[in-house]
């Protein structure tokens, strides 16, 4: 009896050893000899400065002083804010030992940043062989596979009007949204409709199916318009915090014209989720949103004879909500009279659906071949 004890004994001990070797999921990298020099002591612990560890452990690092926030990434990504112990490491929400702090320009982190999480995104192998952890992986975690398609009014929100031939702008939309599903569902992509008739769907419900369907991306589909008749060509926006005063008056212009377009109605960040975190996630898509947006236009450019009055930011009720990377797309003005006769030629718009699917798809190859952007 007493042995069988013993034997229990030694069964939960080998069980707990292998449980604190299954814990250890991070590739621990010890801080470089060179940066002891570097460490400061703030709120009894000790941090170093995240410029000298990009330096040391040949990391890119990008600081937005704007909104106080740090993505730094080799093979993978860590997202950072100031003032705050919560970080985004691939995608998942972390906690530090301490806050990161800002102080004097630069941007402190806590050692045992290093130790815990820094090894995931500089590919480190571990130090403890006798637990063998297999090496960071991002492959596979960096695929377009569906894409949620927005086509922007329906219902009784007509959206613009085109002045000669009174075409609505809820039916150009869900015509080019049809168009482009199609498409990209012939290259293997899972297209996901906002709307698929012509109806009214509030912007809350638009911007839940983009989060809820575990989807890689969203554009969402407009024309526009303007009291200017002259206006006329191709945009298209992206979610960005205005940086500058021009940047700020933009956005202050394009959001006033969406809410009397919208109806647009701000709501508070999605209960259950801290609100730090929500903010870096949005931080986390800006990028993809710019370059998604840009390799649209670029396309349009290249394919389309129509103005192309370029890649802009500003916040949409759509964009800002959304958790995926999101662009907006006014594929022209309505208003004008010589683009609201091209949209009612079926050949143009199948013409423009094919070339906003180039963009998209020119986006999707260079996301997977770089895995994120982190190449
Ligand atoms: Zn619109």
């Amino acid at each position: 009896m007493r042995l069988y004890l013993r034997y229990k004994v030694i069964v939960i001990f080998i069980l707990a050893l292998f449980a604190a070797g299954c814990a250890a999921k991070a590739p621990y990298l010890r801080l470089d000899s060179s940066l002891e020099g570097d460490i400061r002591v703030y709120n009894d612990l000790q941090y170093v400065p995240l410029v000298r560890l990009c330096d040391t452990y040949k990391i890119d690092c990008k600081w937005d002083s704007y909104i106080r926030t740090a993505i730094i990434s080799k093979s993978g990504r860590i997202i950072l804010r100031a003032g705050s112990d919560r970080i985004l490491v691939n995608g998942n929400d972390r906690k530090l030992s301490g806050a990161v702090i800002f102080t004097n320009g630069a941007v402190f982190v806590p050692v045992s940043f290093v130790r815990n999480y820094l090894g995931l995104i500089v590919g480190a192998e571990p130090i403890e062989k006798v637990h063998k952890i297999p090496a960071y992986r991002p492959s596979g975690r960096y695929m377009i596979k569906t894409i949620v398609i927005d086509p922007g009014h329906g219902g009784r929100d007509a959206g613009a009007v085109g002045k000669k031939l009174r075409l609505k702008e809820k039916y150009l939309n869900l015509n080019l949204s049809k168009k482009l599903k199609n498409i990209l569902e012939e290259h293997g992509i899972k297209v996901i409709m906002t709307r698929e008739s012509d109806v009214f769907i509030p912007l809350q419900d638009r911007v839940r199916m983009a989060n809820s369907s575990g989807a890689d991306l969203f554009i969402s589909i407009h024309a526009n318009a303007s009291r200017s008749r002259a206006m006329n060509g191709f945009e298209c926006y992206y979610l960005s915090e205005a940086t500058d005063d021009n940047a700020r008056a933009t956005e202050a212009f394009e959001n006033a014209s969406f809410e009397a377009d919208e109806g647009a109605i701000a709501v508070e960040h999605p209960k259950g989720l801290d609100k730090t975190l929500w903010d870096m996630r949005l931080t986390e898509n800006r990028r993809e949103s710019a370059e998604l947006a840009t390799q649209i236009c670029s396309a349009v450019e290249k394919n389309i004879v129509t103005r192309n009055r370029g890649t802009k930011t500003a916040r949409f009720y759509v964009l800002k909500w959304t958790t995926i990377p999101s662009a907006l797309v006014e594929t022209g003005y309505i208003s004008n009279k010589f683009e609201e006769l091209k949209f009612k030629d079926e050949a143009y718009i199948d013409r423009f659906a094919e070339v906003i699917a180039k963009g998209i798809l020119s986006y999707k190859d260079k996301y997977e071949r770089t895995e994120g952007f982190t190449q």
